[in-house]
Order: C-alpha cells, then structure tokens, then sequence
C-alpha cells in the first residue's frame, strides 16, 4: 500500500480473507432474477425453483437383472422348481397374478408381476420346458428396486439455488421438467488498466504487452456463471480511469486488474476511494496475489486482482470465482482443496499460502503432484502446462518429497 493511503492496513491470512469475501457477499440477502430456460440451456445454471418428483421412483417394483420374477417365501430353500406362466418385458407389464408355485420370466427394467417380490438371476437357474429350477435361495426384494425408493411423488428431489450438472440435468428430465426456472446470469465487469497494456488485435511495441487477462477473466468469470463485460482498457491516469470504472459500476460486480501495487501509477485504489469505496482488505498473505484488494463501491462490491497474469488468475480462481457463484444464485462455492503426494521437496518460506502451478497425475493408483517448469507470476507459458496448484499453508514447514500436500485442481 502507498504511504498516505488510509484504513485497512492489516493483511489478512487466506482464511481470514477468504471468510470475509463470504461473509460480505453471502450477508447481502441480493436475489438475482430468474427466467425460464428449456433444459438444454440449463447446465451450469443455478435452480430458481424446488423441484418435486411428479410420481414415485421407480414408479413400480423394477427387476435390476434378467431372470424369473419369484415369490421369495417359495424359493427359501436352493433347488426350488416352479411353474413359467410366461414373460414380462420392459415396457410391459404382466395382465395376471403369479400364484404359490409359479413364476415369470422378467427382463432388466421390467415391473416385477404382481404375486412376486424377488426376481431371481438367470445366470442361477435352469428351465425345461414350462418349468424353472431356482439353484439359491431368494430373499425378499432381491435384485429389485422397490418402488417409491429412490423418491416419493411430491418430495423435492432438487432444491432452489442447486447448481446443475449433468446428473441434475437427467433427473430434471426423468421428472418431466423440459423448462426450469433459473437463476440470470451476473454481469460481471473487467477492466484491466496499465499503460504498457495493449489491445489483443494491435501490434505491440517492444516495451508493450498485450491485454491477455481480460480474455483469460473473461474465460474464469464464463465458467463460474458469470457473463463477462470486456470494458477497454483503462489507462494509468486518474481522470479516464473514473470514466472508466464509473461505466463498469452498470455491472453486478467489477473485476479490475493491475495498478492495486505500490507503484507511482498505480491508481486503481485511489479513483475507487474518490468514487466512495469501502475497501474490506487490500492485501492477503498469498502468493502469487499478495496485493489483492477487495471492497465495495456504489453498492457494487469489486476486486483489484493484481496485473501479473498468473496472479490475476490464481487470485481470481480463489476469490472472484467463489463471489460470483453468489451472485448466480449458487451460494459460496469454496475452492476445493485435495490432498496428493508430493514428487520432489519444495522449498517453502513461512509467512504467506502459496499456490504453486503442478500437474497432479496419477501413478500407481496414487495422486501425485509436482511443480511444472513456471518462472513466477508473469508466465503463463509455464502454466498451462499445470492443472492445478500446490498449496503450501502460511506456516506449513517445507514439504518434503513422499509428504502429503493440498492441491487445488483447477477449474479450468
Ligand atoms: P501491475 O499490477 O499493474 O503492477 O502489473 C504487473 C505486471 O502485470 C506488469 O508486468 C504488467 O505489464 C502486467 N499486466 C498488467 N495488466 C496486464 C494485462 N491486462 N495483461 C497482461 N499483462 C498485464
Ligand atoms: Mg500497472
């Protein structure tokens, strides 16, 4: 932080950042709007709506195998003969009862007769003519799925806020929800600033570089629910960028990047301070990202994401995609930690949480993870060849080949 700049000088942990992010964003009670979407536009959406069964599931007693469907009371004993009255097929059901002694051929999927609670594997029996020879024993409701018992008609299967993935999408479909409310997209404002920072489609000059965090935020907001609003670029002076950020606050939330460190140009903090923010934290014990700022402006809440690519992208990963999963209706999705043995020692200096790029792979039925070629947080090269971070804990000794380490998988 620049001498001279006011309030918030403590820096926070992870957690204690972390927690705070929640905190703000889940004690703000916002509903986002909802609109109605056929399913085929529903994945990665957050449900609007609970939804209930339509009828129980399975709507019927369902054999699980290809066999003969059985009283179990007759065939407690193994070498039980009984009488084939005839077949039952998925898609059908049998027009008549099974009596004591009889049973019907049933096929996977099919309602079990009536008369018959257990269906007995065809792998485990022998048929002459109209009669079955049962070798084992077979219990009451064996190799059936019971009806009502994966859900009863009018119980919720799904609630409102739950985000979809293809699993919720099926089940959406199996209880007849061709359209389902969900919740609307946040619009997510981005805004990188740097006068070194040039559009993606322009040449730069030898001491230029080009814009590449706004794509890759874009890329992060997209996958977390959000959609991205690409604002220009925003250069290293005050009075454009207030233009600039004054544009983004039409957003739901702003993501800014570069100009939050300690440098003479750095200016993101101070137009935001003009424009009435409230800062909740302007660095956190991370690295890559230590000067993360996060705080509300306009009743907008934003982060400055430092510019270094990689810190952008980390720090976005971390704290803006949690932040925007709120805002879709989904709640505070967490970054999830993973546990992976280490491949080779890492040197670690206590005092801040880093997140290393790796690739954690799998050798010998065993996570594994290790440091991929990566020359610090401007590289980018170096860490599309990761899938995911090492995460060594503030005060965490350095670990040593064999241990085991968090990782966080990425999202890619
Ligand atoms: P800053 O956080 O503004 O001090 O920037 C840190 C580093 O990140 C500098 O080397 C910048 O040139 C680089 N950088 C800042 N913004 C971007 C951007 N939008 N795309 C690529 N690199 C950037
Ligand atoms: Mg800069």
């Amino acid at each position: 932080m620049k001498p001279g700049t006011p309030a918030v000088t403590k820096m926070l942990s992870f957690e204690q950042a972390l927690a705070e992010v929640e905190a703000r964003l889940t004690a703000d009670g916002m509903i986002p709007a909802t609109e109605r979407v056929s399913l085929g536009e529903a994945w990665g959406r957050a449900l609007a709506e609970d939804v209930n069964a339509d009828r129980d599931y399975p709507p019927f007693n369902r054999s699980t195998r290809d066999g003969f469907a059985v009283r179990s009371q007759d065939v407690a004993q193994a070498d039980t003969v009984l009488t084939l009255d005839g077949e039952v097929r998925a898609g059908e059901y049998f027009k008549s009862e099974i009596g004591p002694g009889h049973c019907a051929a049933i096929m996977t999927g099919a309602p079990l007769p009536t008369g018959t609670d257990a269906v007995a594997m065809v792998e485990y029996t022998r048929t002459e003519d109209d009669k079955v020879r049962i070798e084992k024993p077979i219990a009451s409701f064996q190799n059936v799925v019971r009806k009502g018992s994966e859900a009863q008609a009018g119980q919720p299967v799904l609630r409102k806020g739950r985000r979809l993935g293809a699993g919720e999408v099926g089940l959406l479909a199996s209880v007849g929800k061709e359209k389902v409310a969900v919740y609307a997209h946040p619009r997510i404002a981005i805004l990188p600033t740097g006068d070194e920072v040039v559009p993606i489609g322009r040449k730069p000059e030898w001491y230029q570089v080009r814009n590449s965090n706004s794509a890759m935020l874009a890329a992060v907001v997209a996958s977390a629910g959000g959609t991205p609003w690409e604002i220009g670029i925003g250069p290293d002076r005050k009075e454009a960028l207030r233009n600039l950020i004054v544009k983004a606050l039409e957003a739901d939330m702003l993501l800014l990047s570069g100009g939050v460190s300690m440098g003479k140009y750095d200016f993101v903090e101070d137009v935001l301070e003009d424009l009435g923010a409230e800062f909740y934290f302007r660095s956190v014990a991370i690295r890559p990202g230590k000067p993360l700022v996060f705080g509300r402006v306009q009743g907008k809440f934003f982060f400055g994401l430092p510019g270094n690519p990689v810190s952008s992208f980390v720090t976005c990963n971390l704290f803006a995609r949690p932040a925007i999963s709120v805002l879709t209706g989904s709640g505070f999705e967490r970054p999830r930690f993973l546990r992976a043995r280490l491949a080779k020692s890492v040197h670690h200096k206590a005092g801040l949480t880093t997140f290393m790029p790796a690739r954690i792979d799998t050798r010998d039925a065993e996570p594994v993870v290790s440091l991929v070629g990566w020359q610090g947080s401007g590289d980018l090269v170096g860490v599309v060849e990761a899938n995911g971070f090492l995460v060594v804990h503030s005060e965490q000794p350095s670990p040593a080949a064999g241990d085991w380490v968090d990782v966080m998988p990425m999202a890619s």
